[in-house]
């Protein structure tokens, strides 16, 4: 009875429980029943589990077949995973459950028919194929007891089984179990893996993740074809094997934020790929936790370089078009006060001819001249503003005065506003902005042309207005431009920063404007809100914010960094180096009062002086010409009298090339910009003489 009692609660379903007669003789003794156990515990994971546990199985219990197989999603069929039939293997089958042997095993856990088994189930094709007499079945199931297979015997003849067969068998149906619900988890995380692989090779844009040692865990094909390198291959590297040491020590440093700030950040950088050349890369980076505590970086590479380059060009184009507008205004803004230069120094010339002057003429003369000065001025002025204007290749952003270039906007809009509008300020008291002046510039002269271009053609200028405004909003400068054109209906506002859209007739507009300082305003860290009413006006405003100087950087000036001392004052030795013998001349004319000036054309020549022992207290010498250069010229001395370089200025009047200003930021060295004024020039002396004890 204790016998029965035990198979029961091995087998609480099955109702068709053996007589104790039967249980009492095993087929197989116990020592055997533990040797199949113990091998099939130790036997592989995997597919390979399975054929050697059926024959073992079929071997042991001297049945004719065995089999294993896997219940399908809906539980109504059985895959086998093995299938033994007189000591052979035979090739996976499906088979359906309803109405055979199989699904009363499924439905009760376990079926034992010691004999004429095909008798009952006449209909059973698989008791029919594998001739069974007798059978004995359990269900394999998973951990949370659902059914997931079966592992069953048949024999040809009556299929008796005693308690250790049973035992055995119910223990090797656990075994099996916890096989199939392994393969099938391994096989669900393999579809996920797969899937995610998938998602990320779909994405046309370089994916990574990086490990806390900044080596590469996980990568999609786009990032493989970036490197024209395998998957395996880049697994495990770093960015030090792959780009130049200095782009990889800034993506570690890069990385180092992200990580230090656990935050995501977004950055630009430059990347040399496996062929040389250079790309610009935008890169968003997030850092992320794994399952077991392990820190991780995901980052999402996007390639900008062709759209950095189209960029650069439409917002040539568009300062291209804009100067070509201006062109007529800046040429009437030139022309008035050279007209009376001219005709002063003309006048000047006239009276000078004479052999005496009388006290009259010679107050008429002065003041000729101080008027020219001052139309020189203006001239210097303008010059100024178109040069800062056009200059393409300056992005950097630093602290900029928001009057300064409203104001210089303004001049060189001048004859225009004067002609089409009234124009008003409202400045208030505000902070200096983060951005770039020149940019800054450029998109206030945008917005008032377009301001301008927006009065209906048949109004009066009186009746049009423009107003500029500042304000502060806490940490934000506010720049209004505000027109009382014609305004825009709310389709043409939800377009104007699109690029090429534009109301405006071929030939007048581009629909560049808006979308490049758009961009040009995000840059500075900034965006451009805009109000309008059709037929009253429009009011675009700029959001920019403050400009709060890093803590160790010294604060933004004009100087690079030689504090004017008590060198002031002090009567000094000069020699400038300029091409253009007239810039000698007007320069010692400006500083004879103060120091004695020597000027040389060539700075070869200037070089053999030097040699030759001549000595100096300063040198200021201009950047381009054409034999040696002035950045030539810098690095010459700084081999030959590196004390004399320290006490070197350069000067110019154009833009520079990129090399120069490479050369002129890494060496701090002073720069003087023409045209210059007597106190410009005299301060620049002082400030390269303030190292002399
Ligand atoms: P463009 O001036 O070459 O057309 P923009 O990008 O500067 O290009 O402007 C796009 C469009 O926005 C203009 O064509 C015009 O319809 C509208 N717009 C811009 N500024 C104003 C304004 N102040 N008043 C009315 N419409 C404006």
């Amino acid at each position: 009875m204790r016998l029965t009692a035990l198979h029961r609660r091995l087998h609480p379903e099955d109702p068709h429980v053996p007589d104790l007669a039967r249980l009492e003789r095993p087929r197989l003794s116990s020592l055997e029943a533990l040797y199949v156990l113990l091998s099939s515990t130790s036997a592989e994971i995997g597919h390979d589990f399975f054929q050697p546990l059926v024959s073992q199985l079929a071997s042991a219990l001297r049945v004719s077949s065995a089999l294993v197989g896997e219940l399908s999603p809906g539980r109504d069929s059985l895959n086998t995973l093995a299938l033994c039939v007189d000591g052979g293997f035979r090739r996976s089958v499906s088979w359906p459950l309803r109405g055979t042997i199989l699904e009363q095993v499924v439905t009760h856990g376990s079926r034992h028919l010691p004999e004429g088994v095909r008798s009952h189930f006449p209909e059973d094709p698989v008791l029919q194929q594998l001739k069974a007499e007798g059978f004995l079945g359990v269900t394999l199931k998973d951990a949370q007891q659902k059914p997931l297979g079966i592992l069953a015997v048949a024999h040809t003849e009556p299929l008796d089984a005693g308690l250790i067969d049973y035992a055995l068998l119910g223990a090797l149906a656990a075994r099996a179990g916890a096989e199939l619900a392994r393969l099938r988890v391994q096989a669900e995380l393999e579809r996920t893996r797969d899937f995610l692989r998938n998602t990320l090779n779909a994405l046309p844009d370089p994916v990574f993740v990086k490990d806390r040692a900044h080596r590469f865990v996980i990568l999609n094909s786009a990032f493989c074809r970036v490197f024209e390198r395998t998957e395996q291959e880049l697994l495990g590297m770093s960015d030090y094997d792959l780009v130049p040491a200095q782009e990889a020590d800034l993506f570690w440093k890069k990385d180092e934020e992200v990580f230090a700030a656990g935050q995501p950040r977004e950055n630009e950088e430059t990347l040399t790929d496996g062929s040389g050349s250079s790309r610009i890369l935008n890169t968003k980076k997030a850092p992320f936790t794994a399952g077991g505590g392990e820190p991780f970086i995901v980052g999402i590479i996007r390639d900008v370089t062709e759209w950095r380059r189209l960029e650069m060009q439409l917002r040539l184009t568009d300062r291209m078009a804009s100067v070509g507008m201006l062109a007529a205004g800046v040429a009437h803004e030139i022309n008035n006060p050279l007209a009376y230069i001219s005709s002063n120094l003309t006048y000047v010339a006239e009276h000078l001819a004479h052999e005496e002057l009388t006290p009259t003429q010679l107050t008429e003369l002065r003041d000729a001249v101080l008027e020219s000065l001052e139309g020189a001025s203006r001239v210097r002025v303008i010059v100024q503003d178109l040069k800062s204007f056009a200059r393409a290749d300056d992005e950097s952003q630093g602290s900029v005065d928001v009057h300064r270039v409203i104001e210089g906007a303004l001049r060189l809009v001048r004859n225009e506003v004067h002609h089409r509008a009234r124009l008003t300020r409202s400045f208030e008291p505000v902070p200096a902005v983060r951005g770039n002046e020149a940019r800054l510039g450029q998109v206030l002269v945008n917005l008032l042309v377009n301001a301008l271009q927006a009065f209906p053609p048949e109004r009066l200028a009186e009746q049009n207005s423009v107003n500029i405004a500042t304000r502060s909003r806490g940490e934000w400068i506010l720049i209004e431009v505000e027109d009382n054109g014609q305004g825009m209906s709310p389709e043409v506002q939800r377009q104007i920063f699109e690029p090429f859209f534009t109301t405006k007739p071929v030939g007048i507009g581009t629909g560049l404007g808006l979308s490049i300082c758009n961009n040009l305003i995000r840059i500075m860290g900034g965006w451009i809100e805009v109000q309008s009413n059709p037929g009253w006006g429009s009011t675009f405003r700029l959001v920019l914010p403050t400009f709060a100087p890093k803590s160790d950087a010294p604060a933004a000036t004009a100087s690079t960094g030689r504090e004017k001392t008590g060198a002031q004052g002090l009567r000094r030795k000069v020699l400038l180096i300029d091409d253009e013998p007239a810039v000698g001349t007007a320069v010692r004319r400006l500083l004879r009062d103060y120091h004695e000036v020597e000027s040389l054309q060539d700075a070869r020549e200037a070089l053999k002086r030097i040699a030759n022992g001549t000595k100096y207290d300063a040198i200021v010498c201009d950047v381009m010409m054409p034999e040696m250069t002035g950045v030539q010229f810098f690095m010459e001395l700084e081999r030959s009298a590196p004390e004399l370089a320290r006490r070197t200025g350069l000067m110019s009047g154009g833009v520079f090339s990129p090399h120069a200003i490479e050369f002129i930021e890494s060496r701090a060295v002073e720069l003087l910009h023409k045209p210059f004024e007597r106190e410009g020039l005299r301060k620049f002396v002082e400030r390269l003489c303030a190292s002399i004890p």
